[in-house]
Formats: structure tokens, C-alpha cells, sequence
């Protein structure tokens, strides 16, 4: 088996792995490194299969150049095409709002869906010489880890988390694997407690409500957007959702047996007031004081449109509770409080604040994984630290071979 790295080593974003076995290839993954702009994508290749392991961009935004001129079969869960689906679509029109050429069209997108084989979690399915199997994931709904077997069996990660949330029982995993391509997210980092972080949160949206000032948080529209309203839950009818965070809470309330609860989620979206178009945004803004808006890492979408408006207020909040990948418009914010894109720049005035809600394994997590799974070789990806967890991993577990690869690398097992 060869494993090449084609995009996600030694950073995180557009991740892309190919699998071949001398005669099948499969993609691991086909996504696009969105920030800092213009984004950027994995090596190009030729493949027979395509697995998807969950809608988020830096996984899923350069899989329509896969089907460009080939027919490759991709294989993932329901919820994933559909979120995945929305987010490409939107990621065109980004790239012609910001002035950067998006390597895909629509009718690409539309190939991939017709190319695509919905599969549930456990579900066995073929392609060339390799079985293959989705593990959930723990991620964001419909997010799975995949099991890719001939001679030797290789769990990729994608985006994983053991431990449970609001909205998602934590992952599950195989037996045992000879090959374990791993995320390595927050391989240096053990996250705080998860109840500790969602008290401190609600704490701050207490403060706000009481002083009467505004709450914004910025989400990822895929997952975090979801899960912050259940931690919300109880002040659902003062939470306005805006951007594309509806959409996707459309798309996770549909599929809701992929969740650990199946109704919470429905009785919530029907509590909040739902924006739309822009003189219900100016509103919003007047009479909700939680706003829940995308872009989660502030490069676009409808928080910027709060954000302005918001900025003055020092005692009104902004509140990220997802990763802000370096170089991003949300992280420069929360480090100097200049908010600032090639269009504009800010000084905002708010309390600035950052939760660990993290839909990502902390370093016991991905340890735990590496025990439980056994593998001779774990590549470590999708870090800013991969060189040191595979040193970590090796002195851990001494039988195994720990590789952290650069994009461009091939790997034979
Ligand atoms: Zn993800």
C-alpha cells in the first residue's frame, strides 16, 4: 500500500491523502486550505475513489476538481453530501465576492453528487481490491473516520472526537489497524473541561443579558453552529441565527438520527428568530441580543455585518467558541482587536473571549486512539505540531513508527 500526502502535512487544511495499491486509488479526503486567502489546494491526481469524511472545506472543498474531467465514485453519509453541497456552492460565491478564481464550477459540484454513493457507518462497500467502512466520527453530524482494507488495514482519522458533546455521542473505532493516519488538531493540549467551559460561556451571555448588551458568536455553520444552541437552549427565544447557519441547521435537523438527541435540536429551531434578507438583519440586530452568525473565523458571511455594528460597545461580547486557524481574521481579532480583511479594518472596543468547545480530540483522545488501535505506523497530519507528536507517539508506545510527513511525501506500508 502507498500512502502519498497531497496536502495537510505539517499544517492544517486541504487535506488529501491517495491510497493505491498498484492498480486502485483512493482519495482520503480533497479539501482547501481557506485561510489566509487565496486559498489553496492539495497536488493534483487522478483517482477511482473518493472518500469523504465530512462536509467541512479544509476536508471537502476541492473535490469538485475531481470530477472535472473523470468519473471518480465518491463515497459519504447523507447529511455530509448535503452540507457539503452547500458549502462548495457558497465557496464560488466567495471566491467571486473576494476576487480569487474558485478551480470549480457548479456543474462540477452537480457531477460529484450524481458521483456520489450515500453510505451509512458500518456499512461495507468496494472498490477496486479495498473494503472499506465509515466509523463515526464524533466531528459534526454525519462525520466519519474511514477504514480502507487490503493487505493491510488503514484507519484515517478525518476529524475526530472521543468525547461526547451536546449534539454528538463521542466516536467509534475499529478493533485494530496495521496503518493510522491521525488529525492532530490539539495533539499538545489537554482541553479543559467540557462543562467548565459551556458554564463559563453562558456565564458571559448572563452578564451581557443583565447590562443589556449584545452577544455575537461567530460559528461554523456545519456542526458548531448546532451545537451552540443546545448549549444555548435556554434563552432560544433572544437568539437570532443568521448566514449560512441556517441552512445547515435545516440540513442536521433532517438527518437528526445522526444526533444523540433527536428532537432537542427541532424544538430549539423553532424557538429562535431565523434572519432573512437585509432589513430583518438590521433588526435583528436592534431586538436579539444573541446573534448566532457565520463566518465562524470572521472571513466573511453575516457576523461581520453584527461585528460593525457591535464594535463600539465595550461591554457587549464576542464570543468564539471554534478553532481560529492562524492568519485568520477572527484570531488576528482576539489577539490585537483590529478586525481586518482586504476590504476593511476596525478597532473593536468589545470583550473579546475564546471557549474550548472543541469538536477535536485533545492530546488523551488521539493517545487513547493509538492504544486502542494497535498500529505499526501512525502518520501524523493535520497539526501545527505533527513533527512532535510523532516524537511524543514513538517515545509513548515504543513499537510503533511514527512518520509526520510534508505535502508531497510518499509512504509505503
Ligand atoms: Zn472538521
Amino acid at each position: 500500500m502507498q500512502i502519498s500526502i497531497l496536502g495537510n502535512g505539517h499544517e492544517i487544511g486541504r487535506s488529501a491523502f491517495l491510497v493505491s495499491d498498484g492498480k486502485t486509488k483512493v482519495m482520503l479526503d480533497y479539501g482547501v486550505k481557506i485561510q489566509p486567502e487565496p486559498p489553496q489546494y492539495p497536488i493534483k491526481a487522478k483517482t477511482d475513489a473518493i472518500i469523504l469524511s465530512h462536509a467541512h472545506l479544509d476536508h471537502s472543498g476541492g473535490l469538485p476538481i475531481l470530477f472535472e474531467k473523470t468519473k471518480p465514485r465518491a463515497f459519504m453519509t447523507d447529511v455530509t453530501l448535503d452540507l457539503s453541497k452547500m458549502l462548495l456552492e457558497d465557496s464560488i460565491k466567495v471566491g467571486k465576492k473576494n476576487g480569487y478564481n474558485v478551480p470549480f464550477v457548479k456543474n462540477d459540484i452537480k457531477k460529484m453528487v450524481k458521483g456520489t454513493r450515500r453510505v451509512s457507518y458500518r456499512e461495507k462497500f468496494k472498490t477496486g481490491a479495498f473494503s472499506c467502512m465509515l466509523y463515526d466520527a464524533g466531528h459534526i453530524p454525519g462525520s466519519a473516520s474511514a477504514l480502507v482494507k487490503n493487505k493491510k488495514t488503514l484507519f484515517y482519522t478525518g476529524d475526530i472526537q472521543t468525547t461526547e458533546s451536546n449534539l454528538l455521542a463521542g466516536c467509534k473505532l475499529p478493533e485494530s489497524a496495521d496503518v493510522l493516519i491521525t488529525e492532530s488538531t490539539y495533539s499538545y493540549k489537554n482541553h479543559p473541561p467540557r462543562e467548565k467551559e459551556e458554564e463559563r460561556l453562558k456565564q458571559h451571555v448572563e452578564e451581557a443579558l443583565s447590562n443589556e448588551e449584545k452577544v455575537l458568536l461567530p460559528v461554523f455553520a456545519a456542526g458548531r453552529a448546532q451545537e451552540v444552541l443546545l448549549i444555548l437552549e435556554k434563552y432560544a427565544n433572544k437568539i437570532a441565527l443568521d448566514g449560512m447557519a441556517k441552512k445547515a441547521s435545516d440540513i442536521v435537523s433532517k438527518y437528526s438520527y445522526h444526533l444523540k438527541d433527536k428532537k432537542r435540536l427541532k424544538n430549539i429551531l423553532k424557538k429562535i428568530h431565523w434572519v432573512h434578507g437585509h432589513e430583518s438583519r438590521i433588526k435583528a440586530a436592534q431586538h436579539y441580543p444573541i446573534i448566532i452568525a457565520t463566518a465562524g473565523m470572521l472571513g466573511g458571511g453575516p457576523a461581520i455585518h453584527y461585528l460593525r455594528e457591535m464594535k463600539h460597545r465595550a461591554e457587549s461580547k464576542v464570543l468564539f467558541t471554534g478553532f481560529l486557524v492562524e492568519e485568520s481574521p477572527g484570531r488576528n481579532l482576539l489577539e490585537t482587536k483590529i478586525f481586518q480583511t482586504a476590504e476593511e479594518k476596525f478597532h473593536v472596543h468589545c470583550h473579546l473571549d475564546q471557549f474550548q468547545l472543541s469538536a477535536h480530540a485533545g492530546r488523551p483522545g488521539l493517545m487513547h486512539i493509538i492504544k486502542k488501535l494497535n498500529p505499526e505506523t501512525v502518520i501524523c497530519i493535520h497539526g501545527e505540531k505533527t513533527k512532535e507528536f510523532a516524537r511524543d507517539i514513538e517515545k509513548a508506545f515504543p513499537s510503533v513508527q511514527a512518520i509526520a510527513p510534508k505535502n508531497g511525501d510518499e509512504i509505503k506500508v
